[in-house]
């Protein structure tokens, strides 16, 4: 049988799907989870292991080529293992995104899973400000779980979501990081969520990330891959790159590929759109959820969900879900 590619009206295929295992977590990131915490959905509303193997089939089958587990946290999911497992089995690459807290307990996990790249949040080298940041004491566990994944040769990127006059003054020492050692640093201008305090005034734009690493290293432009979001430099001779992730200052969406689940079976078109499908609803009714997911791509806007003025975009109430219980 001939695979349905997922094409919106733009034109744009989309073959990534990013799963959320969870609305948990195991760190507390004030730009993710809300000071007040979220109320949790009921286990009952959340897919179980089976479901999420049975909906991410239906993805494939119509045309997605990558998934990327993500949450919440999703390490904190007690079934992790076996979902990974039943993951691998679909033709797909397979990714996580992860804090890495838990990282050491799942090595072979991950391996055994065929996962060869993750993802990991770690927004300052110094475990004080961690402490601070993600309000756990937690430091020390993540970079040297991140140290175990260098070393057992798997591709990390790490993801620094930069907020000005939180991080700025360490973009030049996660960027001599990644001249040390083979780590791919993605600093992420800071997007405004469900109760996470977001403003303009503390985004550090992509523009002054670069010139602030070009002030002090020789860098070099790397080609990006069609559908990235990163723009990717080198400082010459380095181990590993850096990127930027310019989502609020030069948007990347004419090239998006993505779909989100979310941990409640919701489907999303965009992380900025208000409206979500549901699939897990009808999936449990037996209907066929095909032509739900077709319609709701369609109905994909071409910029952030539809929004234009980026103060309506920081609007809390526009994407109505914290980043936490949407998937990252
Ligand atoms: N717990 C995992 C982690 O932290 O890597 C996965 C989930 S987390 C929501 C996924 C990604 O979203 C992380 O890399 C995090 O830095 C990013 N993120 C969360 N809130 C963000 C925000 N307001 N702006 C930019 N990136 C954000
Ligand atoms: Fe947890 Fe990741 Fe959100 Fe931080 S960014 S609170 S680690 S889900």
């Amino acid at each position: 049988m001939k695979t349905i590619r997922l094409f919106d009206q733009f034109d744009r295929v989309h073959d990534y799907l990013r799963i959320s295992l969870t609305e948990k977590c195991n760190l507390r990131c004030s730009y993710c989870m809300p000071e007040e915490g979220v109320a949790l959905t009921h286990k009952t509303q959340l897919m179980t292991r089976e479901e999420i193997n049975g909906l991410a089939g239906i993805f494939t089958g119509l045309g997605v080529k990558k998934i990327r587990v993500t949450g919440g946290e999703p390490l904190v999911r007690k079934d992790i293992g076996g979902i990974l497992d039943d993951l691998s089995q679909l033709p797909v690459e397979l990714t996580l995104t992860t804090n890495a807290v838990l990282v050491d307990r799942f090595i072979d996990t991950l391996k055994n899973a065929g996962i060869r790249s993750l993802n990991i949040s770690l927004d300052t080298l110094k475990r004080d400000k961690f402490r601070t940041l993600a309000k756990r004491d937690d430091f020390n566990r993540v970079r040297s779980n991140i140290d175990l994944l260098l070393a057992a040769g798997f591709h990390v990127k790490i993801n620094v979501v930069v907020i000005k006059a939180v991080n700025t003054d360490e973009i030049l020492d996660f960027v001599a990081w990644s001249d040390s050692a083979p780590v791919h640093i993605r600093f992420i201008e800071f997007m405004p969520f469900d109760g996470n305090q977001w403003a303009w005034e503390k985004i550090y734009a992509y523009s002054e990330i670069l010139e602030q690493i070009s002030g002090r290293f020789a860098i070099e432009k790397l080609k990006d891959h069609r559908h990235a979001t990163a723009k990717a430099y080198r400082v010459k001779g380095a181990a590993g790159t850096f990127a930027v992730i310019s989502s609020m200052t030069h948007h990347f969406c004419n090239s998006c590929n993505r779909l989100r689940l979310t941990a409640d079976g919701k489907l999303k078109n965009c992380l900025f759109s208000k409206e979500e499908t549901d699939l897990l609803s009808p999936y449990r009714s037996g209907e066929d959820i095909k032509p739900l997911i077709i319609d709701t791509l369609r109905k994909k806007a071409y910029k952030h969900g539809g929004i234009d003025a980026p103060d309506q975009l920081a609007d809390p109430l526009h994407s109505g879900r914290s980043m936490i219980r949407i998937g990252g």
